[in-house]
């Protein structure tokens, strides 16, 4: 027998990683310096790494005071209520419980293009249609036109604020009109994946006016914990009883329930990191040789289609990599001819600026 029709369906690309990419080179994984796929140059927050340390011989347990603790101090973080949050095996396991939420086999979903994989494969896993929003260049503007263009009575409609992966952003008052003015049975997810790094203000305050906006956020990015997989949605308050029934038992894992806790007291690394980036993002956008758009989050998204071709995203991407430097090529976003870079420590980034520079001057 075979799995269902699975055609439409396409397989996540995730940046390469560093022991992956030692091995075809082979060298040593300790040369080269990882900026693919958005991770915290400065690791976990250590207070983090002593709570993973201190829970481990408790992990024969199922994980039940954490998570109650963890969904509190998240919920007290943003003055709501606590079953407004949903804890989830990363940012993609909540935006699976919304689409379990949400969708009836055959709803369309619009997300955007270029952007993030997840948000149609999940629709999709949940027997979901995809439509798309251009973003349209050169700018890629984030706005409520654009977004209200192409739609067409979705069911649920995905912002990325800031973009990935461009950077950008959508103002408050764009989301709310894109709430607005879509159905009352449209739910506007808004992703804030990297909103720590964004001077943007969050979508928080939409939650409290309106019933069909909820905000994604993750553990992954500015606190430095992609590898425990950790993230929640914040969601209406009429929505408080569906956890319950759409969520997976237990994904959210003691380990990442005990390091989220301790990362979110820490905010001197959150901090860190976020000082970092920003210096970062305006570092490469100056001193890359190729346009760099203006970025919010902990990556850029740089133009190396002047420099090389039109389609030389992965041979930039790959020769960067030869050098040391691992960069996301952006075809599979459908921009090939661009790369991502994420922000990295001061010395990586400058690094990163030098080996691309020298590639781009090929
Ligand atoms: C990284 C990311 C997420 C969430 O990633 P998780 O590791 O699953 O938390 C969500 N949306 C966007 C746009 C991202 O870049």
């Amino acid at each position: 027998m075979q799995p269902r029709d699975l055609s439409a369906h396409v397989a996540y690309q995730a940046g390469r990683g560093i022991e992956e990419v030692a091995r075809d080179l082979g060298v040593d994984p300790a040369t080269l310096t990882k900026l693919a796929s958005n991770e915290n140059p400065h690791g976990p927050s250590p207070a983090a790494i002593e709570a993973i340390q201190e829970t481990a011989p408790g992990i024969s347990s199922y994980p039940k005071a954490a998570h109650a603790d963890l969904t509190a101090a998240i919920a007290d973080r943003w003055d709501c209520d606590p079953a407004q949050v949903w804890l989830a095996n990363g940012g993609d396991g909540a935006l699976d419980y919304l689409a379990r939420a949400t969708l009836e086999p055959g709803d369309t979903v619009l997300v955007p293009d270029p952007g993030f994989a997840y948000y149609g494969m999940s629709a999709r896993f949940h027997h979901g249609d995809v439509s798309t929003y251009g973003l349209s260049r050169p700018e890629f503007r984030l706005d409520a036109e654009t977004v209200l263009a192409d739609y067409d009575g979705e069911r649920v409609v995905y912002l990325t604020s800031p973009h990935n992966p461009t950077g950008g952003t959508f103002s408050l008052g764009s989301i709310e009109t894109i709430a607005a003015e879509t159905d009352e049975e449209t739910l506007v997810v808004v992703d804030e994946a990297y909103g720590e790094y964004a001077e943007t203000e969050s979508a928080r305050s939409l939650l409290d006016e309106r019933d069909d906006v909820a905000i994604l956020r993750t553990f992954s990015k500015a606190y430095g914990l992609a590898g425990v997989r950790l993230g929640y949605a914040l969601v209406p308050e009429e929505w408080s009883d569906a956890y319950a029934r759409v969520n997976t038992p237990f994904a959210a894992s003691e380990l990442a329930c005990r390091a989220g806790l301790a990362a979110l007291e820490d905010d001197e690394h959150v901090e860190t990191s976020v000082e970092t980036a920003r210096w970062a993002r305006e570092y490469m956008r100056d001193e890359l040789d190729a346009p760099v758009w203006e970025s919010e989050g902990n990556f850029v998204l740089v133009d190396v289609s002047e420099a090389r071709g039109p389609e030389s995203g992965a041979s930039v991407a790959d020769e960067s990599q030869r050098a040391g430097v691992i960069v996301r090529d952006c075809t599979s976003f459908g921009l090939p001819g661009c790369v991502r870079v994420t922000c990295g420590t001061e010395a990586e980034t400058r690094e990163a600026v030098e080996v691309l520079n020298e590639v781009l001057a090929r």
